[in-house]
């Protein structure tokens, strides 16, 4: 069977990016919610935060992460844990009404040998697919074009979360 791979590659600025940096983005965020739109930001709960990831796998990648810097799941409570997994089903379903994906990658990268790019701070990537979505980014898949599609879709996901009572934590 053919191997498909998305590809980004507006992400090398990301991956160039990680070498030496000792900042957490996702603490950064959590720390500044005046900043919530310039930064992407999509949610805040008492547990944890929804963010955009700025450098994404396709379009409508969102990031959900503890609000407490904590690297590993087992240091995250039952509540906290219950929490995401229920953010988890709130991301498909604004991402559902918004861009009506065929499916989704859900999933987390423990360590940068398996992937993480801040694995200081674990997360949960809810990526949104189409159906032959691997073709697609590669003709798309310029910088320019990627943030200003994240504009209007943060835009748009703000307005659909009030209009829906999203999360419903
Ligand atoms: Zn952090």
């Amino acid at each position: 069977m053919e191997r498909k791979n998305l590809w980004a590659p507006w992400r090398i600025k990301y991956v160039q990016g990680l070498s030496g940096k000792t900042s957490c983005f996702l603490c950064d965020d959590i720390a500044s919610p005046e900043e919530d739109a310039k930064n992407f930001v999509l949610w805040r709960t008492p547990e944890a935060i929804v963010v955009f990831n700025r450098f994404p796998y396709n379009n409508g990648h969102l990031l959900i992460a503890p609000s407490r810097h904590i690297a590993h799941i087992e240091e995250a409570t039952e509540l906290e844990l219950t929490a995401l997994m229920r953010l988890i089903r709130d991301c498909q379903k604004v991402l559902s009404l918004a861009i009506r994906p065929h499916g989704f990658n859900v999933g987390m990268n423990f360590g940068r040998c398996a992937g993480a790019g801040l694995p200081e701070h674990f997360h949960i990537h809810v990526v949104p697919r189409w159906d032959g979505d691997t073709n697609f980014m590669h003709v798309c898949g310029d910088t320019d074009v990627i943030s200003q599609s994240m504009t209007e879709l943060y835009t748009k996901l703000v307005e659909l979360s009030q209009k829906n009572n999203l999360p419903t934590v």
